[in-house]
């Protein structure tokens, strides 16, 4: 097969952790006779600083073009100071409204042998941490109006959250086939004590719920669902949520597996054409070291392959090999364990040489 991949480096560690899963890819083109065309595409504070516009159109029209698109990470302290709307990530909004990816899909999922690597009692850790959160994202007060005035010589700020039915019911409607094709439990999260939107989320919810039938519906508020995902985790097949509550439970999701390195996502829309990135910022703290970890943009671009390529026995190769890398002990240095006797068992590595092991153990 031939596909043409537009490959989004960014800021911060992007580059560093793009250029190990490409090394993946190629390994992989190689193996199973593909052939990968990658399109280098600017985008978040390297756009701003060559273009004058975290995403220019030229660049997004390229996006449109390929058949996906696989992106690191965008952002940094020194692009703080830019008005809101030339932000990087602006740009990264840009990009999902324009690609219509509606559909955001983070799986929470512990690696057996990085038990030891999550915060949370080894008691509530051994029941098993296995769920996915679908989350809305070109919608909710991330895509509302945004304001900063003047009233009466006191600024005051104002974002709108706003969310139609049509769009509640496509988003519901991922949530409830995702649950199918799992443990058949959907967790509605909304905070509909409180918000007009979350009532009409709750609503539009319940009315779906009719046509799964074999699917468990629950009604959650968001703030009781940040509490259990670190008391009963366990308990979640499927989560579906608004915008920025799915942002934040994810983040949070992503930290009780271990690490938030670890995580890949997947948004996809109408056609097969998807947005592919881990779910972590651009880690200025660590960029240009070479100890990022790259995991969870090889898991990203092992989701592009099974999902938007069809191509689940290579996908299932690169996660396979990851997990190789787990058993024979490398960590970065994110996953090593905190206990100094407990790490003595582990060889740390960098970003590359992770990179490295992951293509040694591809079968
Ligand atoms: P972050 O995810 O970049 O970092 C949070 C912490 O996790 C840091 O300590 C970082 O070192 C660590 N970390 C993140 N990824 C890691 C990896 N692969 N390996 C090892 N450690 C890792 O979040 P932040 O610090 O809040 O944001 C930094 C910048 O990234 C900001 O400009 C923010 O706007 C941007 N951001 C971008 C995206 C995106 O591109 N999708 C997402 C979130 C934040």
């Amino acid at each position: 097969m031939q596909k043409n991949i537009a490959v989004i480096r960014g800021d911060g560690i992007g580059p560093e952790i793009v250029e190990q899963a490409l090394k993946v890819l190629n390994k992989v083109a190689d193996a199973y006779s593909h052939t990968f065309h990658y399109d280098d595409v600017d985008m978040g504070g390297c756009a701003i600083d060559k273009w004058g516009d975290p995403l220019p159109e030229e660049m997004l029209k390229r996006c449109l073009a390929s058949d996906s698109v696989l992106m690191g990470s965008v952002g940094g302290p020194k692009w703080d100071g830019v008005p809101g709307h030339m932000r990087p990530e602006k740009g990264l909004l840009r990009l999902r409204a324009g690609m219509g990816v509606y559909s955001n899909n983070r799986p929470a999922k512990i690696w057996p042998q990085l038990a030891g690597a999550s915060p949370l009692n080894p008691s509530i850790v051994e029941k098993g941490i296995d769920f996915i959160i679908v989350r809305e994202l070109i919608g909710g007060v991330y895509f509302g109006k945004h304001e900063t005035e003047d009233k009466d010589g006191q600024l005051v700020a104002t974002d709108t959250m706003s969310y139609s039915e049509a769009e509640i019911e496509r988003i519901g409607r991922i949530g409830f086939e995702t649950a199918q094709k799992r443990g058949k439990k959907l967790c509605s999260v909304e905070k509909s004590n409180v918000l007009d939107c979350s009532r009409l989320w709750k609503k539009v919810m319940h009315r779906l719920a009719d046509e799964y039938p074999d699917v468990e519906l629950s009604d959650m508020l968001v703030d009781n669902c940040a509490m259990q995902i670190v008391k009963n985790p366990a308990q979640f097949d499927v989560i579906v949520t608004e915008n920025m509550f799915g942002d934040i439970l994810s983040d949070e999701a992503s930290m009780i597996t271990g690490s938030i390195g670890m995580i890949p996502s997947s948004s996809l829309g109408a056609t097969t054409c998807g947005l592919y990135e881990p779910i972590h910022g651009s880690a200025p703290d660590i960029a240009g070291m070479d100890v990022a970890n790259p995991i969870g943009t090889i898991l990203s671009a092992a989701m592009m392959l099974r999902f938007s390529f069809d191509m689940a026995r290579e996908a299932d190769a690169i996660e396979a090999a990851v997990s190789a890398v787990l058993d024979a002990g490398y960590r970065t240095s994110d996953i090593m364990p905190a206990d100094p006797a407990q790490a003595a068992k582990y060889q740390k590595v960098g970003c590359s040489r992770m990179g490295e092991l992951i293509i040694q153990n591809l079968a």
